[in-house]
């Protein structure tokens, strides 16, 4: 997919403020730092669309972008970052459960892992709750270029032996680099491809 357009539409922390529109949306989410920003400038091939994180956990804000005046790309806030305060926490888990239980039109999040790193729980507890929430994602394992072919393959074989000890079959993944866009055309075609059986 060609990316012709990609504005910014509106940053908010209600789901029930985001965008009346029918259009088909994906959203991308992470820990903080996993690179979400850049991957989000990296697909859409702008340098600054998403704001890289000078200070994570600041910006906790549902972000909608439009791109090609036909799908919705939501930057969604890092989550597990160390320094925000418990209440922060909890403001922060009750407004994505309820993005994600309320937004009709989402029809998949992008769950970001950093491909240097063992499985962390919170990544594993959030997967499971979008499991349990029906909530359809992938995965996409960040950061590619930072590790050696062999040593990236071990890390995704590690992880999928850890998801396949409560899922039934590891879910579909993708591998990322902003720095030299591995990943891109993958993950494009595969929104594409949904858009079109959606009519988009
Ligand atoms: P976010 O907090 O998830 O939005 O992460 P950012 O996109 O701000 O990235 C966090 C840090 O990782 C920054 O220093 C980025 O330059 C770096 N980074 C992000 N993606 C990549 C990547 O694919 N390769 C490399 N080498 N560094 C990356």
């Amino acid at each position: 997919m060609k990316i012709t357009a990609a504005e910014f539409i509106t940053s908010n922390t209600d789901p029930a403020k985001c965008p009346d529109s029918s259009l088909p949306e994906y959203a991308f989410i992470g820990r903080s730092n996993v690179g979400k920003s850049s991957l989000i400038n990296m697909l859409t091939q702008r340098k600054n669309l998403a704001k890289t994180s000078g200070r994570p956990g600041k910006t906790q804000l549902i972000n909608h972008f439009l791109i090609n005046n036909s799908w919705h790309l939501v930057d969604l806030p890092g989550y597990g970052y160390a320094r925000v305060s418990k209440s922060a926490k909890k403001t922060f888990q009750k407004f994505i459960t309820s993005y994600f239980n309320q937004r009709k039109q989402l029809i998949a999040a992008f769950v970001l892992i950093d491909s240097r790193h063992a499985p962390q729980p919170i990544d594993l507890e959030f997967m499971q709750w979008l499991g349990e929430n029906q909530i359809p994602f992938c995965i996409i394992f960040t950061k590619a270029d930072k590790l050696k072919p062999k040593a990236l393959q071990r890390n995704i074989k590690v992880y999928s032996d850890i998801m396949l000890e409560t899922w039934e079959e590891m879910p579909q993944y993708f591998v990322s680099s902003s720095t030299d866009g591995t990943g891109r055309e993958e993950i494009l075609e595969f929104i594409y491809h949904i858009n079109q059986q959606v009519g988009n």
